[in-house]
């Protein structure tokens, strides 16, 4: 960063002290990762002054033969690593990318059944003051009160009385396994096409950790920025009847020029999940989450549904002190350097900004090569700050503990040319991103 700390000094220091954050921090936010610094080279890479709007050898500039071979390079390469018969890698967000398969395949006006946010969806999935929400009907499913888990019986009732044009599933806050096979049985029964939101699991899916929504699905829909720890942004994988419409709706129709910096940073990406510790990454993600989700239920602290299958716990922390909210609980974790967010739980009372739950996830610590070990020393800490009542000298010295426990698992420099294993007891490695060495 020598150049940007030369010509920009003021915007040099606010990016060292997010490296730093980052650093110094535990980061317990499901959706969020640590990218391989080939990712990032290739995001900061001259790709980004390059127009190519459409798509490889068709478009509308000159110029374009090294973007061209680097899309197609990330095209072959998502269509290998999902099983996909085609796909479309520009995408700028998953948001986008869903609102493109929904002009891809509904005209204005039609019907789309998906997840309700409240009860771990995703504001693309039809919420009111969303795009999805203004030029769709919608129609929400949630989960089983009792059982805070979906129930394919009941939203396929729901799916026969209101037939739909399109059946959505996906979330970002449901810590059990979607049945696509199930989903895909209902669509099919309905009479319309699916579209699989993989957003969080894309990694636990091409991990092997969670079915795998292809055959069922008509159109999948990912970031690449969560589990598969890529660059920020959208992909859509669909079967080949849907092709033309797909590329369409992102350009012209959502779109103008591609990332190419993000599409070339998306490829490597996608080459990087494709290796053996990617599969090993995706496994130890479950079983640490499993791990903090069994501890954290062992001291007493009940989770949404029960626990986890996947990579994401939802606290419900009612059950504990009933005055506690997610807004406090996530502010006392974050003063000790334990970052979550506050989520609402499934019929939550309170409002989404105060919230009752809050939500955790093992992915980024899972990539500084944390295991079930640490993921026990972690649930103890939450434990003890949720029950001081943000006691403040306590905070303190569990802060003490984090800021231990980042510097013996610093955020790898390139997660891939280590194992887990190694990196584990790698204490000595030297990492670029990390300033505070182990000392
Ligand atoms: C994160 C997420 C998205 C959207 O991703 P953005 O890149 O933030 O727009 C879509 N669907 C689900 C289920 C998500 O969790």
């Amino acid at each position: 960063m020598s150049a940007l700390n030369k010509a920009d000094p003021q915007v040099a220091r606010i990016v060292e002290a997010e490296r730093r954050r980052q650093s110094e921090t535990l980061e317990l936010i499901p959706s969020e990762n640590h990218a391989s610094t080939p990712v990032l080279e290739a995001m900061g890479s001259v790709l980004t002054d390059k127009y190519a709007e459409g798509s490889p050898q068709k478009r509308w500039y000159s110029g374009c033969k090294n973007v061209d071979d680097i899309e197609q390079l990330a095209i072959d390469r998502a269509k290998k690593l999902f099983g996909a018969e085609h796909a479309n890698v520009q995408p700028h967000s998953g948001t986008t990318a869903n609102l493109a398969v929904y002009l891809a395949a509904l005209t204005p006006g039609r019907k789309i059944m998906g997840m309700d946010l409240a009860h771990g969806g995703h504001l693309s999935h039809g919420m009111a003051v969303n795009a999805s929400g203004q030029f769709y009907k919608v129609v929400h499913y949630g989960v089983r009160k009792d059982t805070e888990m979906l129930d394919l019986d009941q939203i396929r009732q729901l799916a026969l009385k209101e037939r739909p044009d399109l059946l959505v599933t996906g979330a970002s806050a449901y810590p059990r396994i979607v049945d696509f096979e199930g989903f895909g049985r209902i669509a099919r029964e309905v009479g319309c096409p699916m579209l699989a939101d993989i957003a969080h699991i894309a990694g636990l899916v091409v991990g092997g950790v969670h079915p795998h929504p292809f055959p069922h699905a008509d159109f999948v829909m990912s970031t690449t920025h969560k589990t598969l720890r890529g660059p920020r942004g959208g992909l859509i994988l669909c079967k080949k009847q849907w092709a033309r419409k797909v590329d369409s709706a992102i350009f012209p129709g959502y779109q103008g020029g591609p990332f190419m910096h993000s599409i070339a940073a998306k490829a490597v990406a996608f080459f990087e999940a494709m290796s053996p510790q990617f599969t090993e990454y995706a496994k130890m993600v479950v079983r640490n989450a499993k791990t903090l989700a069994g501890q954290l239920t062992e001291l007493g602290w009940r989770l949404v549904s029960g626990g986890t299958d996947n990579h994401l716990m939802l606290i419900d922390l009612r059950t504990r002190r009933e005055q506690l909210t997610g807004e406090k609980a996530a502010q006392w974790l974050a003063s000790a350097g334990i970052v979550t967010n506050k989520n609402l739980l499934p019929f939550d009372t309170r409002t989404p900004g105060v919230t009752s739950g809050i939500r955790l996830g093992t992915p980024a610590l899972t990539t500084r090569g944390m295991g079930e070990q640490e993921m026990k020393t972690i649930a103890g800490w939450i434990d003890q700050i949720l029950k001081s009542d943000g006691e403040q000298t306590l905070i303190s010295k569990i802060h003490e503990g984090v800021l231990e426990l980042c510097r013996e698992f610093p955020v790898p420099d390139n997660p891939y040319q280590t194992a887990p294993e190694e990196i584990r007891h790698a204490r000595n490695i030297s990492n670029p991103r990390c300033k505070l060495q182990p000392g």
